[in-house]
């Protein structure tokens, strides 16, 4: 093909690809618009996870009634002059692009009064060009209609995914907005069932309740942010997870600079760092953490979704994150003592210290492997339990330390597959019923996962608004807490990045939950049982997470080890 230039239509169609990458996207810009324009109440609709509608409205400024047609011009902004405007901006919009983009993807309708005006403005255009416009009463405000999103991009429309993910996109941002701006009143509502309403109270606590409910709100501890003196180092405020309360997944963590909801990895590693010693493998906290910092030493033109911001001093930013996160939990609890992370998933057994290598049996010079198939164990006789953690059990060859908790998840996951391939799962009904208070996000996960859910044992129904009452559980959760089991079996299936299938996600789950724990002290029948069930599985050697049920220090290795050999 020779070189030509691209028509303004494909301009406009391949740069608003930039801005506008889902329905959520839609939904984000529209809402930073009303925030800017001021606005104490903003509405939210959707519907098919935004692609047949997406409609925001708000009682803010309003457009002037000459103006309305320019918010459509692409780079048309209101809210700079200047380049240098950008180092001194608050506002969440700033590029004049979004309007312009999603006009060009969508038909948007607009409807706006501002203040001065007598009559509302209202206008409606297709393929980004002004198709009708007209006078019509409206209250101070703006509200946008957004219909068949991407229908003339069907490339892009193609690669959306089902209604009930994007529509959990969306409730999923409309919550980052509720905490981030705890000052105004928020209402979602999905395929028409209201599923978001905040009170505006000002109170972040408040508005966490409707997030994450109400038992949560009232567990998280206060970060309370140090006033910097020179403005430059940043004030952290908000609220985190006391330890006991986690969960097992990282979407639970916000971050909010100077009210822009960010997304980034650094930061959640600041966060997950002050926990160390406080939560176990794989657990993470609960946080919705504000970083107030003068607009000069943050980059927020990083990406065209404004997604990420960058720093200009980074390590001040997550010091004081982590500092401040560190104190919230300091203040509750003593600093326990030091806990070495787990050598298993990273170090190579050979640089593990000797006396904790895996021993391979002489003459088996086979590598230790991270999912072994199937080796059997051999007879093993309990010798006695260690810091009521571990089984002391001596085999033909040597001495084995088994992590309690580990086996017992490892014949649990095995058994929640293995009952649920045969449609034969053990349930347990509750004499009384048990409410749970769900988030928006997994009440999301539960209408299309509650199939699977329910294969495994589970029986949960609605009741009331963002309640739900447990009438059954498998029966290997009996005597747990069932609540905290519910909601992470629900996000477990939420939570593609975790890697493995659906089904092998929730059993993980079941068996985390349903096994016995590390300080719990077992008779020396339950050892024993213990032990012969893990000699029936699959893969007694590893815990469903991949890592170790046992130690072997073999009959050569402690005659080594003792100098008698
Ligand atoms: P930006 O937000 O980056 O300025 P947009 O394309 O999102 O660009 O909006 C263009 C302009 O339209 C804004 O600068 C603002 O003046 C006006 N505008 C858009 N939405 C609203 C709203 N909800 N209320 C008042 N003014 C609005
Ligand atoms: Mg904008």
């Amino acid at each position: 093909m020779p070189i030509r230039l691209l028509s303004p239509d494909v301009v406009s169609k391949i740069a608003a690809g930039e801005v506008v990458e889902r329905p959520a996207s839609v939904v984000k810009e529209l809402i930073e618009n009303s925030l800017d324009a001021g606005a104490s109440q903003i509405d939210i609709e959707a519907r098919a996870g935004g692609v047949n509608l997406i409609r925001v409205s708000d009682n803010g400024t309003g457009i002037p009634k000459d103006e309305v047609e320019l918010a459509f011009q692409h780079h048309a902004t209101s809210k700079i002059e200047s380049l240098d405007d950008l180092d001194s901006r608050t506002s969440l919009g700033f590029r004049g692009e979004a309007l312009h983009s999603i006009a060009h993807v969508a038909q948007v309708d607009m409807l706006t009064r501002a203040s001065d005006d007598s009559s509302g403005t209202f206008v409606s255009l297709r393929g980004g060009e002004v198709a009708e416009r007209g006078v019509r009463a409206a209250p101070r405000g703006t509200t946008v209609t957004v219909r068949h999103l991407f229908r003339n991009v069907p490339a892009r429309l193609k690669f959306l995914k089902s209604a009930a993910t994007e529509s959990n996109q969306i409730s999923n941002l409309v919550s980052q907005y509720c905490m981030a701006f705890p000052g105004v009143k928020f209402t979602l509502s999905i395929d028409g069932r209201q599923v978001l309403r905040t009170p505006g109270s000002g109170r972040l606590r408040d508005a966490i309740a409707e997030v994450y409910g109400l038992e949560v709100a009232q567990a998280m501890l206060e970060i309370k942010g140090a006033a910097s003196e020179s403005g430059m180092t940043p004030v952290v405020s908000g609220y985190t997870s006391p330890p006991a309360l986690s969960r097992a997944t990282r979407g639970y963590v916000s971050f909010f600079v100077n009210g822009r909801w960010v997304q980034s990895r650094a930061l959640a590693g600041a966060v997950e760092r002050a926990y160390e010693g406080w939560l176990g493998v794989r657990r993470y906290p609960i946080s919705v953490i504000n970083i107030a910092i003068a607009p000069q030493f943050v980059d927020v033109n990083v990406h065209p979704a404004k997604r990420e911001v960058r720093f200009s001093q980074e390590p001040l930013v997550f010091n004081a994150v982590h500092g401040a996160i560190r104190r919230a939990l300091s203040e509750r609890a003593p600093i326990p003592e030091f806990r070495e992370a787990p050598a298993f998933p990273t170090v190579p057994e050979r640089e593990m210290p000797s006396l904790l290598r895996v021993e391979n049996k002489p003459g088996t010079a086979e590598p230790p492997s991270p999912e072994p198939a199937r080796r059997e164990l051999p007879i093993l006789r309990v010798l006695g339990q260690a810091s009521l953690t571990y089984i002391i059990a001596e085999g033909p060859d040597g001495v084995y330390l088994i992590d309690q908790h580990a086996a017992h998840e490892r014949v649990l996951f095995e058994r929640a597959l293995a009952q649920r391939s045969r449609r034969a799962v053990d349930v347990q009904s509750l004499l009384e019923p048990l409410p749970v208070d769900l988030t928006l996000k997994q009440q999301e996960t539960l209408r299309t996962g509650g199939e699977m859910l329910s294969q495994f044992g589970f029986s949960l129904e609605p009741f009331g608004d963002r309640t739900y009452l447990v009438r059954a559980v498998p029966a290997m959760l009996a005597g747990k807490s069932i609540s905290e089991a519910v909601k992470e079996a629900i996000d477990s299936l939420d939570d593609e990045a975790a890697g493995a299938s659906e089904e092998e996600r929730i059993a993980r789950s079941l068996a985390c939950h349903g096994s016995v724990r590390a300080g719990q002290l077992l008779s020396q029948e339950e050892m024993g049982e213990l032990i012969r069930q893990l000699e029936k599985t699959a893969s007694p050697r590893t815990c469903p997470h991949g890592r170790p049920t046992m130690i072997h220090l073999s009959a050569g290795r402690l005659e080594r080890e003792f100098g008698r050999a």
